[in-house]
């Protein structure tokens, strides 16, 4: 996941390949759900794993629930069902109310108010600022009709709420309101149920019912877990007297049918020849949002769909517009919104008046960031007309996200825009509410020309902090990060233990030892054939061995490929001598980062002596000057600013201080 203020997607080509998704968000914490109100054990597989799951386990485990993933298999889990009676015995009156905190997840506040209201255990749900202005006063009206205790604890209607037990009635027909959250009316046909044993109930829907496909996950849900409701249009919903939770054991989660959207609008919007197939949900799925692929059809997408798969072809003519009424797929119409960027005529998704009440006000910030983008737009209180970008007016923007997880997914599809320029996602991180690693998957699945993905070369005399700053500045852009040095340092110390001497006339040897190697680079490990070697590497010595065999040509040679191979989505920063010069000339930033010797020797010393190896100050420097000697004077690869690179004397900086500038003069080559 990339936890950092922001991610510039570069312009990408084309999408293609294979891509198992995660699992839907609205079945996962349904099913966490029933699960927990299910006597027994239940077994789930490919449970999503994500914060609006994250919460909903949380707050069920505080309710007495063991979950217990499993240790071989990381998409399965156990769950057993709540001790009811243990529940029902808190709710005396005495209990310390138990606090749940809820994020922002819809998904899972309104089901638990009505699951614990219907329990009667004593508690606050609260979520972040965004969940406190999101509305559940239709559903506390509803609960108050069978006289449910629930308080407001700050504004009326909203949360954060408190419950106090109360004797609960069953007061049929329970009248509920359907045009603000179909949540609402899912919460009461989850929780009710554990009241039927005092008879029949009977929701009643007050109003036009949205979001039915929604509904219709919950009706067969329940089922699954055995209790079946009688549905008469969508106006009635009556719960038989008696209807009592059976787990149906194992249970199988389908893939999230709104982030499919993302993947079959890239599959539709990719330049290139090949095919994306998506799996793990297709005809058969019971989420509403498949009805998406519906609406990429009409917009011109090619789209095969099989029982568990769904195959998307490069569209070969431009989108079309569409005017569609898209109350049937809330979510999944934002991704209509940047599909209709790059059609050939207007497109207007209506009655889509919920987007005001979910993560953030959507019809706002869709409008908002479509416009940044270059295009025209209009809105109304439940509708948003968006104009195509004609070629050659598409802007470099940074895109807000505005804690919505939903508007970086869909804007994170503007990067395949016909003029080639870079989109910007303004904090990335709010994707993991439903899928943690949604920006690795697309790259995983994107092919771009490589001149387009970023490099930003550092380099500089040894100790002058090069090694630390490449790989903070990689970690602040969310991009990857070589360490060319290490590569050498591998290299010496691998040639070393088979005996070579680092000479000229062994440098064909040592080089094919060198590219017989399996390097794996995870984070801040390196390992060499399966064995760590991160803290051997870093030794004096081996350093020392390193400049020596990095003056030998072939040995050079032999690393080529692999250093040009790291250049990879969405970007990179490579350290060391030739990064700029050889390896990635025409990368766009080029620092050569300076400290007098001194200075240098002062920091390697502190290093040492901080990792419990004896140093002396004056053998460091000498080591030092010799070194820098070396490599200057060396006619392979020698020690010397890059072309263009730009000096950065850091002897005055900390290592933050350097950070910020080499961030400040990569900002200021940007578009935005
Ligand atoms: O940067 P580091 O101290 O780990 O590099 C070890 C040695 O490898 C350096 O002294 C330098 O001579 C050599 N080197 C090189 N080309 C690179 C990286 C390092 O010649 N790209």
């Amino acid at each position: 996941m990339f936890n950092i203020p922001h991610l510039d997607l570069p312009s990408l080509e084309s999408i293609s390949g294979v891509v198992q998704l995660p699992g839907s968000k609205s079945i996962s914490n349904r099913v966490l759900l029933l699960c927990a109100l299910s006597p027994g054990v239940s077994v789930v597989h490919d449970l999503l794993d994500s914060d609006d799951t994250q919460v909903m386990l949380d707050a069920l485990r505080a309710l007495g629930c063991t979950i217990v993933p499993s240790t071989h298999d990381d998409r399965r889990l156990e769950i057993s069902g709540m001790d009811l009676a243990r529940l029902k015995s808190l709710s005396s009156k005495s209990a310390e109310p138990l606090a749940l905190f809820l994020g922002n997840a819809g998904t899972a506040m309104r089901p638990l108010t009505a699951a614990l209201t219907a329990l009667g255990v004593p508690c606050t749900l609260s979520g972040v600022t965004r969940m406190h202005e999101r509305p559940i006063e239709d559903l506390v009206d509803a609960l108050r009709q069978l006289g449910a205790h629930i308080d407001y604890l700050q504004n009326e209607g909203f949360p954060p709420l408190q419950i106090m037990p109360s004797r609960m009635g069953i007061d049929s027909p329970v009248r509920v309101r359907g045009d603000v959250s179909s949540q609402f009316l899912t919460a009461l046909l989850l929780a009710l149920p554990l009241l039927s044993d005092q008879g029949e109930i009977v929701v009643e829907v007050v109003g036009e019912l949205i979001s039915k496909p929604y509904v219709l996950i919950t009706l067969r849900l329940l089922a699954q877990f055995g209790v079946h409701i009688e549905r008469t249009d969508w106006q009635r919903f009556t719960i038989p007297k008696g209807s009592s939770y059976r787990t149906p054991g194992e249970i199988y989660i389908e893939a999230d049918a709104s982030s499919a959207s993302y993947f079959i609008a890239a599959g539709a919007l990719s330049r290139g020849a090949l095919p994306l197939k998506i799996e793990g949900l297709g005809k058969n799925s019971i989420q509403g949002d498949i009805e998406f692929v519906a609406a990429a059809r009409a917009m011109g997408a090619q789209i095969e769909e099989g029982p568990n798969a769904l195959v998307v072809t490069p569209s070969l003519q431009p989108l079309k517009g569409i005017d569609l009424d898209c109350n049937h797929i809330p979510d999944a119409a934002m991704t209509l919104a940047v599909m209709a960027l790059f059609a050939s005529s207007p497109t207007t998704l209506r009655n889509i008046g919920s987007w005001r009440v979910k993560e953030t006000d959507r019809i706002e910030a869709m409008a908002h960031e479509c416009t940044q983008l270059g295009a025209r737009v209009t809105t109304g209180d439940d509708w948003i007309e968006i104009h195509p970008i004609p070629l050659g007016q598409w802007r470099a923007a940074s895109i807000h996200t505005y804690d919505d997880h939903r508007v970086a997914m869909c804007f994170a599809l503007a990067s395949l825009n016909p003029d080639h320029q870079t989109v910007r996602i303004l904090e990335p991180r709010c994707v993991g509410k439903t899928f943690p690693d949604f920006f690795e998957t697309l790259f995983s699945l994107a092919q771009t020309p490589t001149q387009r993905i970023p490099v930003i070369c550092i380099d500089g005399p040894t100790a002058s902090g090069k090694g630390t700053l490449a790989s903070l500045v990689a970690k602040r852009l969310g991009y990857g990060y070589l360490d060319s040095g290490a590569l050498y340092r591998i290299s010496a110390w691998h040639a070393q233990s088979l005996g070579m001497a680092l000479t000229l006339e062994h440098q064909t040897r040592i080089a094919q030892s060198v590219s017989e190697l399996s390097l794996q680079f995870e984070g801040e490990r390196i390992l060499v054939n399966g064995h760590e070697v991160s803290e051997l590497i870093r030794s004096e010595a081996v350093g020392m061995a390193a400049s020596q065999v990095s003056a030998l040509p072939e040995v050079r040679q032999a690393l080529f490929e692999l250093q040009r191979s790291s250049r990879r989505l969405p970007g990179l920063v490579a350290d060391g001598r030739d990064m700029g010069s050889v390896i990635f000339p025409d990368a766009e930033l080029k620092i050569y980062l300076t400290a007098d010797a001194a200075t240098r020797a002062k920091r390697r010393h502190k290093q040492l002596i901080s990792k419990g190896i004896p140093a002396k100050m004056e053998d460091l420097l000498t080591d030092l000057q010799a070194r820098d000697a070396r490599d200057t004077e060396r006619t392979v690869a020698p020690l010397k600013p890059a072309a263009g690179a730009m000096l950065l004397d850091n002897a005055q900086l900390s290592i933050e201080e350097t950070v910020e500038k080499v961030l400040a003069q990569w900002q200021s080559k940007q578009a935005f």
